[in-house]
């Protein structure tokens, strides 16, 4: 479904007249952050984690926050209400703003603000949780800084891409050393053979996922061990389980890795454990 209310720079427009300038550095250069929320029975999942993360992708690129978190708390939640998303996600982005094409930085501009909010079709993602996903993997060809959450995402579409051709739902990329890094657009995680929940440190390599950090709530809560450390794809292919993490799906089951069946090829029950109590420990913020 389409998004039919962008917020753009303070306003709040019909989406086809929604516009950035040709100039905006987001547009010429990839300069801009982005965020994403699951919204879930009216309310926005987990907003100040990420807030959070947003601040320190901005910070990290030298952009200065467009608003106080207060106003930008409204806006989204203005932007949900206006589209009228129950369940669904709200997306917003912040470049460094629009300015005559110079790589440096320029002097006074002010960044560029823009959300969106859209419904998910929600039967379509219960069929990926009950059936699981195959995923194929490919070679981590991004750039280094991939913990900041930039609009740099050429590699992670081609590799999405690349999935979609393959016929499998994720593509997940493989470090040079052999390690799996992340999915094109979550986390990845494993259970190996003594039932600990096994995933990638966020140290280097892989965005610190907002969902990663709860579910590890989650896990401490249900008292299932959680190991942060490298995993390999044969790992990841003799693991008891295979999953994603993400903000819009929040935890979607593998049962092929490149073409090779993950356990019995079925959703695991740890998956289950764990989805089942996410939005227990997760924040709602009500739209
Ligand atoms: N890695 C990448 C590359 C992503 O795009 C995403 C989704 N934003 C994630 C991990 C998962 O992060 P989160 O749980 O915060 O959505």
């Amino acid at each position: 479904m389409s998004s039919r209310v962008t917020y753009v720079n303070g306003r709040y427009v019909p989406s086809r007249e929604a516009v950035v300038s040709v100039e905006d550095r987001g547009n010429q250069f990839a300069d801009a952050v982005y965020e994403a929320c699951q919204i879930k029975d009216g309310a926005i999942i987990d907003l100040r984690r990420h807030l959070d993360r947003l601040d320190r992708s901005l910070a990290e690129l030298r952009i200065a926050a467009p608003m106080s978190r207060a106003a930008m708390t409204h806006v989204l939640r203005e932007v949900a209400r206006r589209n009228r998303v129950q369940n669904g996600y709200v997306y917003w982005q912040i470049s460094r703003g629009a300015a005559p094409r110079d790589h440096a930085f320029p002097v006074g501009v002010n960044p560029t603000f823009t959300a969106t909010a859209k419904s998910l079709d929600v039967a379509a993602a219960a069929l990926r949780y009950e059936k699981g996903v195959p995923v194929i993997t490919l070679p981590d060809n991004r750039w280094e800084r991939v913990d900041i959450k930039t609009v740099g995402l050429l590699p992670n579409a081609l590799a999405k891409q690349a999935a979609r051709e393959a016929g499998a739902f994720e593509a997940v990329f493989v470090d040079g050393e052999g390690f799996v890094t992340e999915g094109s657009s979550a986390n990845v995680w494993l259970v190996d053979g003594e039932g600990r929940l096994v995933t990638r440190p966020a140290d280097r390599g892989i965005l610190r996922g907002i969902t990663r950090s709860v579910l590890m709530e989650v896990a401490a809560a249900e008292g299932v061990p959680v190991v942060e450390r490298r995993f390999t794809v044969a790992e990841m292919k003799a693991a008891r389980e295979v999953f994603l993490t993400s903000a819009g799906a929040i935890l979607c089951p593998v049962v092929s890795v490149d073409g090779e069946t993950v356990a019995n090829g079925a959703p695991g029950s740890v998956a289950a454990q764990l989805r089942r109590r996410f939005h227990e420990l997760a924040e709602r913020t009500p739209i």
